[in-house]
């Protein structure tokens, strides 16, 4: 008997929550309600230097925003909890160990030096010059290296000859050459899972019966499907989907488009709008209809709809389709409703008066004085910048420090953001004003404003982050050469 249709979405909360996350969420969840089966989220947090609490707050909020409800997850709870894999940290030993017994995974002392060694020498013999090949000491060794105390993690054996077979149910086989996965790390020196343990031995407990993710992890499903083999457990059904592009093809990065979902959240992208975008890319309705809704989607939904060719994420088109729901959907009422939802709302209005009370002589000046408070982009030119002292270069150094140093910038309070800001200019040796101006520019669309650190904490870390952005891309931006350089000098930057 086939088993109940369980799927689930895997975040890692290491970043803003990004569009891609929302994407194949949304293709877990139809596929999972129209099979009449369960959604499931679970937080893959095994970095713990890269995850963060406020970035798992924001994926579920975004998540939850976008009406993509999971029936178990790490606020809701469920048969399966805790559904956070840093409170499942006692879970995963005793997987690994269990392979070390059965000689399918072995205890590894190597250091980074000796893999590097190992490393050159399969390549010196013409072999893939992966991790694997004589990394493991003979069982008295180990045994006297244990007693030591000294440190190890426990690696997957992998074969070195042949193929891997992989079935995709949308790509059909997949044949990876063995010789080309390492002997991957299942637990880490300090006891924890690396995120292909944790994501396998979850999955079977978790009894998840479709693995539906992005097509980036194809390179990991040979080493997955071994673990299913050595535990001798049955395997979800694979499907990798193909990734979100940039118009111009390239995998969807932040430089050339905002895939943060807030961002689209504070930009005023209908919830239902944007799912309906995201159910386009690769997909499409039997009868090709462009707006449709989430429960539409899930009565007509089909996996083998699923189009491989890289689905292209436009942001024209998503505020093209936007309008449509806009217009379409909406009565007079319910759009004043989503506009006060949205942010023109008391609570927006009042942090902006102490800011107004300052400047405005009659209180028909507030509005326009405050629109670019509520605004997407403020439309710049090359033009708006002509006041600032800094030269061109240095200028473009100016907006791309900020922009890194902002979208590492967790905690979005004024101190903070200040903090950072005067940071980089001492360090860059140039004065505050002169570091400010282009960012007061980018922020407001013009020299002339309040003080531009308190409209960035208003205007919250995604509006900020996108209108730095456009700045750069107005300004010409930084050559791909350049970036390398101002990267390596960035790295080297005093931390607040
Ligand atoms: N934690 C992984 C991610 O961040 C999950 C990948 C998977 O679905 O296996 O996408």
């Amino acid at each position: 008997m086939s088993r109940p249709v369980r799927t689930r979405i895997a975040p890692s909360p290491t970043g803003d929550p990004h569009v891609g996350t929302a994407y194949i969420a949304l293709f877990n969840l139809c596929f999972a309600r129209q099979q009449g089966g369960q959604f499931i989220l679970r937080i893959e947090d095994t970095d713990q230097v890269r995850s963060t609490a406020e970035s798992e707050r924001d994926i579920l909020h975004a998540l939850r925003w976008l009406g993509l409800e999971w029936g178990e997850g790490p606020d809701v709870g469920g048969p399966h909890a805790p559904y956070r894999q840093s409170e499942r940290s006692g879970i995963y030993r005793q997987y690994a160990e269990q392979l070390v017994h059965e000689k399918k995974a072995f205890y590894c002392f190597r250091t980074p030096e000796e893999l590097e060694a190992i490393r050159e020498a399969r390549q010196a013999q013409g072999l893939n010059p992966g991790i694997k090949g004589n990394l493991e000491l003979d069982d008295a060794e180990v045994k006297r290296r244990l007693e030591a105390n000294e440190p190890y993690v426990i690696r997957m054996k992998v074969p070195d000859e042949g193929v891997c077979v992989i079935q995709d149910r949308l790509r059909g086989t997949i044949e990876i050459e063995w010789s080309q996965v390492d002997c991957q790390v299942l637990l880490k020196s300090d006891g924890l899972p690396t995120y292909h343990l944790a994501n396998v031995v979850d999955d079977h407990l978790m009894e998840i019966t479709h693995v539906i993710r992005g097509e980036e992890w194809i390179s990991s499903a040979p080493k997955h499907q071994l673990l299913y083999a050595y535990f001798g457990w049955e395997m979800p059904e694979l499907c990798h989907m193909p990734l979100l592009r940039n118009p111009d093809k390239s995998k969807l990065s932040k430089r050339k488009n905002p895939t943060s979902i807030s961002f689209y959240e504070r930009l005023g992208v209908l919830p239902e709008a944007l799912l309906n975008y995201l159910g386009r890319m690769g997909w499409s309705m039997p009868d090709e209809r462009e707006k449709f809704t989430l429960a539409e989607m899930i009565a007509q939904f089909d996996l083998g709809r699923v189009s491989l060719g890289g689905p292209v994420f436009d942001v024209t088109k998503l505020r093209w389709l936007n309008g449509l729901w806009i217009r379409e959907n909406l009565d007079a009422t319910s759009l004043l409703q989503r506009l006060k939802t949205w942010g023109l709302n008391d609570e927006r209005w009042l942090s902006l008066m102490p800011l107004l009370q300052g400047r405005v002589e009659t209180l028909s000046d507030a509005v326009p004085m405050a629109a670019f408070m509520f605004a997407g982009y403020t439309p710049l030119t090359e033009a708006s910048f002509a006041e600032g002292k800094l030269d061109a270069e240095t200028r473009l150094k100016v907006l791309q420090f900020a922009l890194w140093a902002l979208e590492a910038q967790r905690v979005w309070t004024k101190e903070a953001i200040f903090g950072e800001i005067k940071t980089l200019a001492k360090w860059q040796g140039i004065k505050i004003g002169d570091f400010m101006q282009p960012v007061f520019v980018a922020i407001a669309g013009s020299p002339n404003s309040w003080s531009v650190i308190d409209s960035m904490e208003i205007l919250g870390p995604d509006i900020t982050r996108a209108r730095l952005r456009n700045a750069l891309e107005v300004l010409g931006g930084v050559s791909k050469k350049g970036l390398k350089k101002l990267e390596k000098e960035f790295e080297s930057r005093p931390l607040n």
